[in-house]
């Protein structure tokens, strides 16, 4: 039964969307989430429909009667998204998800921006595999298109000998092939758009992935980072501008030689955003939740230094990361599963040597030593 107070329905029913439901329960909100598993992360903090997100039907009945609708999955098919648009709101709209599901629409739109991307090209059939190498050269990284996520849906090229095993091991389907970046390292920013177009910029976080997988991020990002600030600062604006993009956008980044370059956007709250739960005035979920219902925003300064650190395959030990200073302990309520997301661990401190200690000791304990 739902009681009083407006309903956010949400496309998709993961870790993304049971902290949205945390960040808006507190300001009055009820929450509605699409999802496919009976036994998805955000069913403990509102009503679960459980269906395929290929249902548009399913989509639209989620959201009637709903103040606006949202997506906390960027693989909600394009068509789902605007069936639930035609009954409430939808913030973000469907071209920032489409865009953003599509490497090739994104670096595209990216590059016609003026915005720096790592070089790429095209790929259609194992002819085209071999003019894209020409013109790119090697070492390459060859993605699917669309529906590649944490890693998945990549292979990277460094000889010739290597063509074959990725375009079999990808398939026939279209794909992207881009210049491999020899970062120095991996950054990320966070922008938040309001729907009379004010943006605000969280500040800029250094990630670092491994298998392809978000493992840590450091906020702020060490260094003087000013400059970087700035650069990252208005490639999100600009990118959140010209989609019309209202929420939480994330921009991964790539930084060589002092130089940003995009790799990739998600239209949504990001595992990179985490931090901001108790690292930043407001969080990521929560001044999503603002900029979908047209609020003010709330703060993205951060309070102090952060660090965050994802538990994949089986949540750490509770009492040992409770016993780190500064730990906080997210418990996403998912079955274990190799490589799986289930839970990530943020350590907040007031210099950042103690966040990198406190960091460290967090890693020990995810690490299983
Ligand atoms: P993605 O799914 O595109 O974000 O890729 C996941 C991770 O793979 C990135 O965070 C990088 O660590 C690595 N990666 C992806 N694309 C490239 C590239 N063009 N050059 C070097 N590393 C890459």
């Amino acid at each position: 039964v739902e009681g009083a107070g407006p309903v956010v329905a949400v496309l998709g029913g993961g870790q993304l969307g049971r902290m949205l439901g945390l960040a808006g329960i507190p300001l009055g909100l009820r929450f509605r989430f699409l999802d496919p598993s009976p036994d998805a992360a955000a069913a403990a903090v509102g009503a679960l429909r459980v269906s395929s997100l290929h249902d548009a039907d399913a989509a639209a009945a989620l959201a009637e009667g709903a103040v606006v609708v949202t997506y906390e999955w960027e693989g909600v098919p394009g068509p789902t998204a605007r069936a639930a648009g035609a009954r409430a709101p939808l913030r973000p709209n469907a071209r920032a998800l489409e865009v953003a599901q599509d490497r090739l629409a994104e670096k595209t739109m990216l590059a016609r921006l003026g915005l720096p991307v790592p070089a790429f090209a095209p790929v259609d059939g194992r002819g085209g595999l071999d003019e894209a190498v020409g013109r790119l050269g090697l070492p390459a990284v060859l993605k699917t298109r669309r529906g590649g996520y944490d890693g998945k849906g990549q292979r990277v090229l460094r000889t010739a000998g290597d063509l074959d095993e990725a375009w079999a091991a990808l398939g026939d389907v279209p794909l992207i092939l881009e210049e491999h970046v020899a970062f120095d390292r991996e950054l990320s920013i966070i922008a938040v758009r309001g729907l009379d177009g004010t943006t605000a910029c969280y500040p800029l976080v250094e990630t670092e992935h491994g298998g392809g997988i978000l493992r840590a991020t450091r906020a702020p990002a060490p260094g003087p980072a000013e400059a970087g600030q700035a650069a990252a600062d208005a490639i999100a604006r600009r990118v959140a501008d010209e989609l019309d993009h209202v929420g939480t956008l994330a921009v991964e980044l790539f930084e060589r030689d002092g130089r940003l370059l995009v790799n990739e956007l998600a239209p949504r709250v990001h595992n990179s955003g985490h931090w901001t739960i108790e690292g930043a005035v407001t969080s990521q979920f929560e001044n999503h939740l603002r900029a979908i219902l047209g609020w003010p925003l709330g703060s993205v300064a951060a309070r102090g230094h952060s660090g965050m650190v994802n538990a994949l395959g089986t949540l750490p030990d509770r009492e040992r990361v409770l016993a780190v200073t500064g730990a906080h302990l997210h418990d996403y309520g998912k079955g274990p599963h190799p490589g799986r997301k289930v839970g990530h661990v943020t350590v907040t401190a007031d210099t950042s040597a103690a966040r990198d200690q406190g960091l460290a000791a967090i890693r020990a304990v995810v690490d299983g030593r």
